[in-house]
């Protein structure tokens, strides 16, 4: 049995084709035979999977079924699950078992799905290739000696191989779309706010937000719908209704307006993107779409803005990890002096210590002004580009990644190669955009995505104008083929 959509097994389940049992089965089944070559997942939650099943099946066979019921999926392993292991992929939660559900897992469990397990990631979601796990990295369903992306590189490459149909990530620069991108799949970040940050454990706050990744839009839509919402334990959440995503996709691409900014395009997009990028608009212009030319003129500022705001937030949001408080703690410590620099060098792995290295220095007193208040500023100005952009069109159109998959190794030499990675991606989170990924071509078998940034809670634009070009093509049916078979 192989199913290749979130629409299709509830549409099943509702209709008692399958039962949700018998799904989660079939599930778990292909995450172990996979997990070996993939290492996609962090824990598998096997026992309680089925129970929800269980549960699930009686719902619906009582006419209860919710939004979701049966449906399986897996969460990032930055989300709280009570109960179980949440280790955010550092040696530092290792044995960190969370004792309440973050809400966006609450949320979503009300919508009656099932979980099947933890995903793999970056370290505390610092990365763009999953290179950073204390697990050990993910490997792209497409090629094993690639990178999934980062760093929700689990969640990418587990919706990628079938899995699992559909997961839960987070964003704070990339984190859904570059990953999802590299394994030809479709995420979502939605608009800072939409999605409750409670229970989601924190990297730089002012940026983080959660979503999905699932094969293609329509999915990504039940999947927001579901984890979407105002929650009043997260100041920053926004109170405003959720819409039903899902019955509202058939916004015709008529007349909309996709901008492509002069600062991405004008010397052409990298060779050898440009032309699955050309054909991908173009297919927006068969649609009725009209292609115009903006200007985001602070775009190459986003990534220096970004290292300076983001390891700030982090350095804060970190130092609760301090085996007292949280975290792993060293062995007969001296004094409390030994026991935070032993537990913190312990715990933390290099990329994640450079980030608080980092940060700490850009707020310390003398460099602030220098650093942390001018690139304030200067976010500011990355934000005002894009209400003036939105003025003039509906979507601000780019790749999302700079390249397809690239290999373990790479980019690990220099960090700041790495931190390039985000270049396309960065500035919807500095302006708190929503943003969505969907793959739109691929280059020597492996996937290419396209970034589509929509205005302040345009989701069900975003996704409808997604769901409408894959009405179109067939790029997010393609599965992995590995020496010409299917995985
Ligand atoms: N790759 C970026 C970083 O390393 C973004 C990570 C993310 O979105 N969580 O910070």
């Amino acid at each position: 049995m192989s199913y290749q959509s979130i629409r299709q097994i509830r549409d099943d389940l509702a209709a008692k084709k399958i039962s949700s049992l018998e799904i989660t089965r079939s599930y778990l089944e292909r995450i172990k035979a996979l997990e070996p070559k993939l290492n996609a997942f962090i824990s598998l939650t096997e026992e309680q999977a089925l129970q929800q099943a269980q549960a699930a099946d009686q719902l619906i066979a009582d006419g209860n079924a919710g939004l979701l019921t049966g449906v399986p999926i897996a969460h990032k392993d930055i989300f709280c699950t009570k109960g179980v292991r949440t280790s955010c992929a550092s040696h530092m939660l290792d044995s960190f078992v969370s004792p309440y559900d973050a809400t966006l897992v609450q949320n979503m469990a009300q919508a009656g799905v099932v979980m099947l397990g933890k995903t793999n990631m970056d370290e505390f979601a610092m990365g763009s290739s999953n290179e950073t796990s204390w697990y050990g990295p993910v490997k792209n369903p497409w090629d094993t000696d690639r990178v999934p992306g980062g760093s929700s590189g689990g969640s990418a490459a587990a919706v990628a191989a079938r899995m699992v149909p559909g997961a839960t990530a987070t964003d704070t620069g990339g984190s859904i779309r570059q990953p999802a991108s590299l394994c030809g799949v479709t995420g979502l970040k939605p608009t800072y706010g939409r999605v409750s940050r409670y229970g989601m454990i924190a990297f730089a706050s002012s940026l983080d937000q959660a979503g999905p990744i699932a094969p293609s839009a329509e999915d990504c839509a039940l999947l927001l719908e579901a984890m979407a919402g105002f929650d009043p334990l997260d100041s920053t959440s926004v109170d405003r209704p959720v819409p039903a995503y899902s019955q509202q996709l058939e916004q015709p691409l008529e007349g909309k307006k996709l901008g492509l900014p002069k600062e991405y395009f004008a010397g052409g997009v990298s060779a050898e993107l440009e032309p699955v990028i050309e054909a991908a608009l173009k297919e927006f212009e068969q649609a009725g779409a009209e292609l115009v030319e903006i200007s985001l003129p602070n775009a190459d500022l986003a990534i220096p803005t970004y290292y300076v705001v983001a390891p700030a937030e982090c350095s804060t949001n970190l130092s609760r990890f301090d085996g007292v408080r949280y975290g792993h703690r060293c062995d007969n410590p001296r004094d409390l002096e030994d026991m935070y620099s032993r537990s913190r060098g312990e715990g933390f792995g290099d990329e994640v210590k450079r980030r608080i290295l980092v940060g700490t220095f850009v707020l310390s007193s003398g460099f602030y002004d220098a650093y942390y208040r001018q690139a304030q500023k200067i976010r500011r100005l990355i934000k005002q580009d894009f209400v003036s952009a939105f003025e003039q069109v509906d979507f601000v159109v780019s790749p999302s990644a700079l390249s397809t998959a690239f290999r373990f190794g790479e980019k690990t030499a220099d960090p700041v190669e790495m931190y390039r990675e985000d270049l396309y991606t960065i500035p919807a989170n500095l302006a708190g955009l929503p943003a969505l990924s969907l793959p739109c071509g691929q280059i020597n078998n492996l996937p290419v995505g396209l970034q589509l940034v929509g205005n302040y809670f345009c989701e069900s634009q975003l996704l409808s104008a997604a769901h409408q070009y894959q009405q179109r093509t067939d790029w997010h049916l393609k599965l992995p083929q590995v020496n010409g078979e299917s995985l």
